[in-house]
């Protein structure tokens, strides 16, 4: 759990500005990440993270990657659209989408950018709509050969990627087709917070590398080994060890070029370990009810996050102005869906609470807001940042009545 970086008097101060619930993100926080994460990969000369776009898509939060010198990883048209308005192309964005509308590849070539394919069938089909661009990427899923975690499930069952079989075709496809820089992907784990497991994937990524260049021949130019880096959702979890696993990483690397691979460029794809503990949802206590349990009512709802109804996630909750009081009360802490799973805690220990109360969810930087949705005809929350300099900006309003009824036909 990330400890709140504001002052108090900062969030009583924005909680009385502006109407709740509303999210609010640490740009100094977020450009701490950054900075660790290339830290800990600073040994490759060609090391890049692309910014998962889906985590937390809002311009202000991308130009911040743009300034870090960050990517984007893009999954789609729209974000394909969000980050060529906020000023990338080329090599600086990534398509890694799946089940992908055919038109949406001819965005990505328009925009140079580096595109992957989920799926084997996307090659030809790419080849005869819009033509190969000289540099394409497969994602790999190993299946039976590697276990799972809980959000992804084992990458037997999970609907990315290309089976090795697929991959070895795919890549004498691509050659067939003109293509000279091939690139492997792999993204097979979700809040990852083992070290080993994101090691392993990097030994399995380097090894396929090797196995390419025996068996076909062909020196693959780049590996990206996805996102899903965890972060520490819980009170005494780890954070994981960053720079512990770029040496354990840059070791494999340098064995990979011993055994006869040829220096490739590395990619990483990470939004949560980036933006995730950099993120509050601000909300304020609206209602009590007493039945069978004791149920706090919030003025934000599962709409606003979706992950504790959605995965059972855990966040943390704290009370402004109530930090240290003893957490002697037990809550279901609930929004106001017309669904059971509409909670964000369940039998959560917090001091006693009060009408008006400034309660603030931890860690919601990364598939929060982003993850929002309209159910009940609730209305999607303004987004503010507070900027290095202290100052909060607001960089998304709040959903009004109209743009609820925008799209409906009377
Ligand atoms: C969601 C996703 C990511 C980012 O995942 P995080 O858990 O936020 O790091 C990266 N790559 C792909 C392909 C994804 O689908």
């Amino acid at each position: 759990m990330s400890s709140i970086s504001f002052s108090k008097a900062l969030i009583s101060k924005v909680s009385r500005s502006y109407p709740t619930p509303f999210y609010l993100y640490d740009e100094r926080g977020i450009r701490k990440s950054i900075r660790l994460l290339k830290k800990a990969f600073s040994w490759h000369p060609s090391f890049r993270e692309y910014f998962a776009v889906k985590a937390t898509p809002n311009p202000s939060i991308l130009k911040i990657m743009k300034s870090e010198g960050l990517g984007l990883d893009c999954s789609s048209l729209p974000e394909l659209l969000l980050a060529e308005r906020t000023g990338f192309a080329g090599d600086m964005i990534m398509f890694s989408s799946n089940n992908t509308p055919l038109q949406e590849f001819k965005k990505a070539k328009q925009l140079k950018a580096f595109i992957n394919f989920d799926d084997i069938s996307h090659i030809s089909m790419m080849q005869k709509a819009y033509g190969l661009p000289k540099k394409v990427a497969l994602r790999y899923n190993p299946g039976a050969t590697r276990t799972g975690t809980s959000i992804m499930g084992a990458p037997k069952d999970a609907k990315f990627g290309m089976t090795k079989k697929q991959i070895l075709e795919g890549l004498m496809l691509l050659k067939k087709h003109g293509v000279t820089e091939f690139g492997l992907h792999t993204m097979i784990i979700s809040n990852e917070l083992r070290e080993q497991y994101f090691i392993d994937t990097a030994s399995m990524m380097f090894d396929l590398v090797i196995d390419v260049k025996k068996r076909l021949g062909i020196d693959i130019s780049s590996v990206n080994l996805g996102g899903g880096i965890g972060i520490p959702y819980r009170p005494r979890q780890k954070p994981f060890d960053i720079a512990k696993t770029g040496k354990a990483t840059q070791r494999l690397y340098m064995k990979a070029l011993k055994k006869g691979a040829k220096p490739f460029a590395l990619h990483l794809e990470c939004g949560r370990y980036i933006t995730g503990p950099h993120g509050y949802l601000i909300t304020k206590v609206r209602h009590f009810k007493d039945i069978y349990k004791k149920y706090v009512g919030l003025d934000a709802s599962m709409a606003d996050l979706m992950r504790p109804g959605m995965y059972g996630a855990y966040h943390e909750i704290t009370v402004l102005g109530k930090e240290n009081k003893p957490r002697n009360h037990i809550y279901d802490v609930t929004g106001s869906l017309c669904e059971n799973n509409d909670k964000f805690a369940i039998d959560r220990k917090l001091p006693r609470l009060d009408y008006g109360d400034v309660v603030i969810i931890h860690d919601v930087g990364a598939h929060g807001h982003a993850m929002g949705f309209n159910y009940n005809g609730r209305l999607r929350s303004a987004e503010y940042l507070v900027s290095t300099s202290g100052k909060v900006k607001m960089i998304r309003r709040a959903e009004a009545i109209g743009d609820h009824f925008a799209t409906l036909k009377f």
